[in-house]
């Protein structure tokens, strides 16, 4: 069988090939698979010179010193590390989120509620953005916390973190942004942004999976209690044996998205363009999200009159997501699209294709052609 065309690089992306060849020598006898923490030998060394020559890779996308990242198992873990870790020991803390974060924030902020912390859950406008007024409107005296996506996985709608940020700083309000989705298809520079503590993850900038950073603001000094206990490593903030080959991953997969940044975006832009202008012969097509404040690699669209479900059994030429894809397993309707405001009934009709680094000119017109052809057909038989 012919592989659908993947245009489900918001869900993950493959390995980049110099990446992988590049863990292979972290792992076997004849590489350096010493524990990084290790200090009294050579294998020990030699490994915990790949992560701190890593950890230059990722904290240089971002612009942040090497000493302010975290190695974590992936921005799940980042985004618990970061809220849970803000708000430990403090029994009346008040925290600020958003109703279409992604479900590591936003289970992580119903757990915390449940046990007895106050979260206020900002309604975003329609386009999918979150004003600066609402999150200052939202503060109170006990607030410890604002935690705000930076692009968001299944709209690409950017949020202006560096005006919000600015309005938290002067009132002294901890910032946690996931910026899963951001890094490498914009650019992220926390000296430009005011937050406190920013969420990575590896496989979603062509790296492996199970491998991310939290970013722990050194100036102003940020303190966030571990969540993770046994030995104290990543200055104590997370324990465990660091992956050595997982991390020299995610660090080359950061410098090659650094080198290309610009190039990648230009690239990305005259694909969505394409995919745009594919879809004009249809009628009854609308864009979910922001039209002016995304990042190009997402685009998210409902057909008036098709079920998203039979559009995808349709589409079996193509491996697209409904909704986020935690959720494509059920067909409960998109949270986030009901959040910006959609009925139910609109956001069963949308689905999201996201493009990447692999994606060619001949997949996306692929891509619109059979679009065009299953919603026709789909909307004929009605
Ligand atoms: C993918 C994603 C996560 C989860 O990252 P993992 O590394 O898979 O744990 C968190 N937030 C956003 C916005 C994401 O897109």
């Amino acid at each position: 069988m012919k592989k659908p065309v993947y245009l489900d690089y918001a869900a993950t992306t493959p390995v980049d090939p110099s990446v992988a060849d590049e863990m292979v020598k972290y792992l076997t006898p004849d590489g350096v698979f010493g524990n990084p923490a290790s200090r009294s030998h050579a294998f020990g060394w030699q490994a915990e010179a790949a992560v701190e020559a890593s950890r230059k890779q990722v904290a240089s996308l971002i612009h942040a010193d090497p000493r302010e990242i975290v190695w974590t198992s992936g921005a799940t873990e980042s985004d618990n590390l970061a809220i849970k870790g803000a708000v430990a020991g403090r029994q009346d803390a008040h925290i600020v989120t958003s109703k279409i974060e992604h479900k590591a924030v936003l289970d992580t902020c119903k757990w915390l509620e449940q046990h007895g912390t106050e979260v206020t859950w900002l309604d975003p406008a329609p386009d999918g953005s979150i004003s600066c007024q609402q999150v200052v409107n939202a503060l109170r005296n006990n607030t410890v916390l604002v935690s705000l996506m930076l692009v968001n996985n299944e709209l690409g709608t950017i949020t202006d973190i560096a005006a919000i940020g600015s309005e938290l700083r002067q009132r002294g309000v901890l910032f946690h942004v996931d910026a899963a989705q951001a890094a490498g298809k914009m650019a992220v520079d926390v000296t430009s942004m005011p937050v406190d503590l920013l969420a990575l993850s590896g496989h979603k900038v062509y790296g492996p999976k199970g491998v991310g950073a939290l970013y722990v603001r050194r100036s102003p000094d940020v303190r966030i209690e571990a969540q993770i206990h046994g030995g104290g490593h990543e200055r104590g903030m997370r324990s465990g044996t660091l992956p050595t080959h997982q991390i020299v991953g995610m660090g080359k997969a950061f410098a090659i998205a650094q080198s290309r940044l610009e190039d990648e975006v230009r690239k990305l832009e005259s694909l969505r363009e394409s995919f745009l202008a594919g879809l004009e012969p249809l009628q009854g097509v609308s864009l979910n999200g922001s039209r002016s404040q995304r990042v190009p690699g997402i685009v998210n669209l409902s057909f008036d009159g098709v079920e998203a479900e039979s559009l995808m059994l349709g589409l079996r030429d193509l491996a697209v997501s409904s909704g986020s894809a935690c959720a494509s397993a059920t067909i409960e309707p998109s949270f986030v699209l009901r959040g910006i405001g959609l009925s139910d009934e609109q956001a069963h009709r949308a689905l999201r294709f996201s493009f990447g680094r692999f994606t060619t000119e001949e997949e996306i017109a692929f891509a619109s052609s059979q679009i065009v052809d299953v919603v026709s057909r789909l909307r004929a038989v009605r």
